[in-house]
């Protein structure tokens, strides 16, 4: 994906500018992969405050659409850690595995509109395939037609560029059939995609802005695809930065996704506003969970993270050792 500062280029522009909408809905969409990380209650942090920025609701969601990836028992520790670190969401908690149904007629509405195809290529038929920043980019091999008894389902793509403007990170543009090629959307497995099940769940709770980790900056340009495929209006795009340890890896990569520690919860969410750019004052940590989200909801400013796509966490003092953090 380029990232480009002037805006005069000519291209499909799915998306405009992004402007503060309201009434406002925000999200947090965890998968339960894997324990709460320190990585994932910053997005959690930042898309709960901006949600109460903006006095919109915040929405917690389980994108629990990939069994083979789950672990037993990480939906009830994620949730476990955001009720103590005192996060209050809006409503019950959705499943994202509860919205099969419209999954499948999303899938329906682009097989009718003639999207879709049906794709038997095995991982070994592809394993010649070029490979760019996304994986593997398709190259149509199947678009007149596949045989195979199991096939994939495969969303047609053209190269024009989609372009967006990302909150923090700017103009972002992506030309999806030669930066990824047609991609999936109903799974060989018959499991949905997670690009289709995101899309039509957002749409389906009226979400207006998607506050979430840059590492999925790149899965946008799908995103805003399928959307304008299905007729959805795009919401707006904040992708905040990854925290990397003084290697600069990923946290949740280097550390084998470590779960959010409880020992010390008032230090930690300090450690969070802090490494978010909100300068907490120093003793803040002294405080309860209470009076730090009260500091918080006053002095959040997601603007400061204009521009940044990574967060050294190396040498940072207040998270501690127990978090991954050093
Ligand atoms: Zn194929």
């Amino acid at each position: 994906m380029n990232s480009r500062n002037a805006s005069s280029e000519i291209g499909t522009i799915v998306t405009g500018k992004a402007s503060l909408p309201n009434p406002y809905i925000g999200r947090f969409a965890p998968s339960p992969t894997g324990p709460l990380h320190f990585g994932s209650l910053l997005a959690a942090v930042a898309s709960f405050l901006e949600a109460r920025k903006h006095g919109g609701q915040w929405l917690l969601r389980v994108e629990d659409i990939d069994p083979p990836r789950e672990q037993p028992g990480a939906t009830d520790a994620i949730l476990t850690a955001l009720d103590a670190f005192g996060f209050e969401w809006d409503g019950p908690v959705t499943y994202q595995s509860d919205s099969r149904s419209d999954h499948d007629a999303a899938v329906q509405s682009l097989a009718a509109a003639g999207k879709l195809y049906r794709c038997g290529c095995s991982r070994r038929d592809l394993a010649a395939a070029p490979r760019g920043s996304l994986g593997i980019i398709y190259p149509g091999t199947c678009r007149d037609g596949s045989n195979t008894a199991e096939a994939a389902h495969r969303v047609l793509t053209d190269d024009e560029p989609i372009v967006f403007e990302d909150r923090l990170q700017g103009e972002q543009s992506q030309r999806l059939e030669s930066e990824s090629g047609d991609f999936v959307v109903l799974r060989r497995d018959n499991l949905i995609a997670y690009q289709l099940a995101v899309v039509v769940d957002d749409y389906l709770q009226g979400i207006t802005e998607v506050v979430r980790g840059i590492d999925l900056m790149d899965s946008t340009p799908r995103q805003l695809w399928l959307q304008r495929l299905l007729g959805y209006p795009a919401p707006v795009y904040c992708h905040i930065p990854v925290v990397v340890n003084e290697q600069g890896q990923k946290l949740s990569k280097s550390h084998g996704a470590t779960g959010v520690s409880f020992e010390r919860k008032s230090t930690t969410l300090v450690a969070a506003l802090e490494l978010l750019g909100q300068g907490p004052p120093r003793d803040l940590h002294t405080g309860s969970l209470t009076e730090i989200w009260a500091w918080a909801r006053v002095n959040w400013n997601i603007d400061v993270l204009e521009g940044v796509t990574e967060i050294a966490a190396g040498l940072h003092a207040l998270a501690g050792n127990e978090n991954g953090l050093s």
